[in-house]
């Protein structure tokens, strides 16, 4: 088994959030001894300004699953890898790989250092889809959204993950390990341009009500990132010897904090397929692992879409976009939703 990995797990990234669920996945996996070491901030409320003004505070101890955490991603990734390379993998870091093409039973894998030849493989680059025509996948977006993150030190917290519905989209904040905060604006690309540039994203940051008091006078920031945030989908889920898992397969808006969890076990049922593959059950492997793909996010969509509907309070594109059309809107009433 060989992983490769483009970069390098050294820098910020954002997907803080890990739901109480993963426990089960994390000692599956085996790490969870270390994931409990790795002393992340465990969550202990969730905060929201979303439907109306007033906020609205969810404690973990009412959650039967508890609160989970609030990661320092790039330890957390950084964590996964040392587990793979334990049991075996070899890991290369630093290596991207740029095409697949169909060789024999398997895929010739191009690298910058030269090519390998794979009896599986399972594609799980993220957001990066570039390797979907490879496979002859069909990328579907079904939304977009665009995140304008900063990062920064001196900003401790009280383990809460803060969210505001604003005009332009929504905020969202956590406290992060060794006094960290992540706080990120979400809109749509073509709304938020402006954010790029930090006098726009600070001002924007100033008119929220929840979010702008989190961060202390002495807080300094260490890192900013822009990156694309919409739901979207492969087709098919898996293919000729190769099997999609996490975002590359299915990413989630992060408003449904399910990416990670949904990378962990898809990862998990992955690695099944890719095997049956490998033992010649090529047809099997492919059609169980796509009926559970789909099963995964049957609800996905119209949750999304209801939780959105009912901040839309304003009257901002990005808010008209999300609004139920009048009929879906008595359908909702009537559900009683
Ligand atoms: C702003 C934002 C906030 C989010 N918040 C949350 C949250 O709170 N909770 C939550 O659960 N989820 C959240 N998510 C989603 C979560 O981050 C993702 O769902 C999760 O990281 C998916 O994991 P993955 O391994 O599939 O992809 P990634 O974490 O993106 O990992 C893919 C890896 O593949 C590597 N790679 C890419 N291309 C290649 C290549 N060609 N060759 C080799 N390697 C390659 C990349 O370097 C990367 O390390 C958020 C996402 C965003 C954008």
């Amino acid at each position: 088994m060989v992983l490769f990995e483009a970069g390098r797990h050294d820098r910020p990234k954002p997907g803080e959030m890990l739901a109480a669920v993963a426990q089960g996945l994390l000692r599956q996996l085996g790490v969870w001894t270390p994931f409990v070491a790795a002393a992340f901030v465990d969550n202990r409320a969730v905060v929201s300004a979303w439907a109306g003004e007033a906020f609205d505070e969810r404690h973990s101890i009412f959650s039967a699953q508890g609160g989970g955490w609030q990661l320092d991603r790039a330890r957390f990734d950084q964590l996964l890898i040392q587990a793979a390379a334990a049991a075996g993998a070899q890991v290369r870091l630093g290596s991207e790989v740029r095409s697949a093409v169909r060789e024999g039973q398997g895929w010739r894998l191009n690298l910058a250092d030269g090519d390998i030849v794979a009896s599986a493989v399972i594609w799980a680059t993220g957001r990066s889809w570039r390797l979907a025509r490879s496979f002859g996948a069909k990328l579907r977006a079904h939304g977009h959204l665009a995140a304008y993150t900063r990062f920064f030190d001196r900003a401790p917290g009280n383990c809460r993950v803060v969210i505001e519905a604003r005009p332009e989209g929504w905020w969202y904040s956590a406290d992060l390990p060794d006094r960290r905060r992540v706080v990120a604006c979400l809109t749509d690309p073509d709304l938020g341009s402006e954010l790029r540039d930090p006098k726009s994203w600070y001002r924007a940051l100033a008119a929220t009500q929840l979010i702008a008091p989190l961060l202390p006078p002495g807080a300094r920031e260490t890192a900013t990132l822009v990156k694309s945030a919409g739901t979207a989908t492969v087709d098919p889920a898996a293919g000729e010897r190769w099997v999609a898992a996490g975002d590359s397969l299915f990413a989630a808006d992060p408003l449904s904090s399910r990416g990670i969890v949904h990378a962990l076990r898809s990862g998990i049922l992955a690695a099944y397929a890719a095997s049956d593959m490998v033992d010649g059950r090529d047809e099997l492997a492919r059609t169980r692992y796509a009926m559970i793909a789909s099963q995964g996010f049957a609800d996905y969509a119209s949750a999304l879409a209801n939780h959105y509907a009912a901040a839309a309070r304003w009257d901002t594109a990005f808010w008209q976009r999300r609004r139920h059309q009048p009929e879906e809107r008595a359908a909702y009433q009537e559900r009683g939703a």
